[in-house]
């Protein structure tokens, strides 16, 4: 298939995508998902081959099921630059929406890759950070198998395997292989804009130092305030045992791990841990 198709789909002076080229990865057998939450959020399942990345989109996700055929959608080939993209698509744009890197590494054909392929009957192995073990993707045949294009992705039986309910590994992996966000998170950054195939940041880096002891309020000012002799100690607050959490709006909540308290003081425009 080569490249043709997704740059015909593309408009690089819009999107940050990589143009990229036809060059294989160091291993030339690199292994990507993709979280794309475009029109409709899918799984963007690639395998390095031939110098390009063979796609597949899958609308549910991989399942750690065996009994579970997931609908893998054959799509454009991807350049190989493409499997470290994470960021955003320009809302009007194909694809546009929020890309995450899901999972990466390695994947292993069991069989001749370029011949399975062919046949429609890929089986492979995968050494992701998140998928592991044997796998196996099958193009439909008959009416169901639109024009060739509809694939189904089946987790093979083996150790990596899972029963039904355990298997929505999607749901339960919700962060980037590359980054660790969320997809809120990639989505509000603005860091992840593509400049000639290279993440570029537009964040603008802050020129505010860190407040240093003279630009601190002098307490003296602060309404209410009373001239007194420095504490000989101070009781930090503690955290108090309750059945339920506090609710409402005014209160955040967070899990208490035991460690040290640090009392922070401020005595003559020096502070003190
Ligand atoms: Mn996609």
């Amino acid at each position: 298939m080569g490249l043709k198709e997704y740059h015909k789909k593309r408009d690089f002076k819009k999107t940050g995508e990589p143009r990229g080229n036809e060059k294989p990865s160091t291993s030339g057998r690199l292994y990507i998902i993709q979280k794309h939450a475009a029109s409709r959020l899918h799984y963007d399942f690639r395998l390095e081959l031939d110098g390009v990345l063979k796609s597949w989109a899958v609308p549910k996700g991989p399942s750690l099921d065996p009994t579970d055929k997931r609908l893998a959608v054959h799509v454009e080939d991807h350049p190989v630059d493409y499997g470290s993209f994470e960021g955003i698509i320009p809302k009007n744009e194909y694809g546009g929406g929020t890309v995450m890197l899901w999972d990466r590494g390695e994947w292993e054909p069991l069989g001749d890759p370029a011949e399975m392929y062919k046949k429609g009957d890929l089986k492979f192995a995968l050494h992701g950070e998140k998928l592991q073990g044997t796998w196996a993707l099958v193009r439909m045949s008959g009416k169901m198998s639109d024009g060739g294009k509809n694939w189904l992705l089946i987790k093979k039986k083996d150790d990596a395997a899972r029963s039904k309910k355990d298997s929505e590994i999607v749901k339960e992996e919700t962060r980037s292989v590359a980054s660790g966000r969320s997809m809120d998170e990639i989505a509000d950054a603005e860091d992840s804009v593509w400049k000639n195939g290279q993440a570029v940041s537009t964040q603008k880096k802050s020129k505010k130092k860190p407040a240093a002891a003279e630009d601190l309020p002098d307490p003296a000012s602060l309404k209410g305030s009373k001239k007194a002799a420095w504490p000989k100690s101070v009781k930090p607050q503690l955290a108090t045992l309750t059945q339920d959490p506090p609710a409402g709006d005014q209160y955040l909540h967070e899990i208490k791990f035991d460690g040290y308290r640090i009392l922070c003081l401020l005595k003559d425009k020096k502070v003190k841990l």
